[in-house]
């Protein structure tokens, strides 16, 4: 079943769990991801960077629709951190149900304006739209970038943000980084921010760069308007250091279905902990 983000995320916040944002960027990926989503009966948004579809090309969405209209969870196509106009109405042609605009690291008028511009042409076509407010770490490595120092999101410009703009939802910066956390940093989320939001804002949050953040800190961020976790680290590198391992150890494998399978196995591993997290389990159940 395929699904608007507000459609999908409207049942998330009633019943207070939070559904998995995967980045996508190879079939075997998706297919891991789907499988596992199905066995759980679990909703879950599929997600594409501007540089991944860059990448695959356009007819992999048609591949990715294609496995959500056939599946029995709700699925969101999503596109991640669109930066243009361009990006946005290539993903609406693509098919996408949901878009980001993130004009976060511009100044605060220019991201209502083109946010809005953006919620103006998605809402016409039905596309879902969530946009950014302060901005998320970066921990290199990663090319959703952000900046060096968190600048958490301020309560009065959220609520005057999502008023002027009629975004979705929102991805509110509240100590989390892109990318994979150096051994030596120690994430922390800021809940009493995160309560604040919760308290004047409607709309649910979207929470960036959550590989790495302890899990009982994202299970709280939950009860408190969080609706969308983006999960994009922790599933490539368990692939791809299973990939490597698997052609280290045998030099003269090159059939697919033998390199594979233990490479989703770890994706699959991954996938049913954050839906653990997430409190996502069984809730396709309610749609
Ligand atoms: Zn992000």
């Amino acid at each position: 079943m395929l699904y608007t983000m507000k459609a999908l995320l409207k049942v998330a916040k009633a019943n207070k769990f939070a559904v998995p944002a995967f980045n996508i960027c190879s079939f075997d990926m998706l297919k891991a991801i789907m499988e596992e989503v199905e066995a759980q009966r679990a909703p879950v948004i599929l997600e594409i960077h501007p540089d991944e579809i860059d990448y695959l090309g356009d007819p992999f969405v048609a591949t990715v629709k294609e496995y959500a209209l056939r599946s029995n969870v709700p699925v969101v196509i999503h596109m991640d951190h669109g930066g243009t106009i361009a990006d946005v109405m290539r993903a609406i042609r693509n098919g996408y149900t949901s878009v980001m605009i993130d004009a976060s690291l511009a100044d605060y008028e220019d991201n209502v304006a083109l946010t809005s511009q953006v919620v103006e042409l998605a809402h016409q076509v039905g596309v879902s739209v969530e946009a950014e407010l302060g901005t998320i770490g970066n921990n290199g490595g990663s090319y959703e970038g952000g900046s060096d120092t968190i600048i958490y999101t301020d309560p009065d410009q959220a609520v005057d943000f999502v008023n002027r703009t009629g975004i979705d939802t929102l991805a509110i910066a509240i100590g989390t980084a892109h990318g994979l956390y150096p051994k030596d940093v120690k994430p922390e989320l800021n809940l009493p921010l995160l309560k604040e939001l919760n308290k004047r804002i409607d709309i649910p949050f979207v929470l960036h760069g959550g590989s790495g953040n302890p899990d009982a800190e994202v299970s709280e961020a939950v009860k408190y308007g969080v609706g969308k976790v983006n999960l994009s680290s922790d599933l490539k590198s368990v692939f791809f250091n299973e990939i490597r391992r698997v052609l280290n150890e045998n030099p003269d494998m090159y059939e697919p279905n033998q390199v594979y399978p233990t490479p989703n196995e770890k994706v699959k591993e991954v996938v049913r902990h954050k839906l653990h997290i997430l409190n996502t389990i069984g809730k396709a159940d309610l749609y």
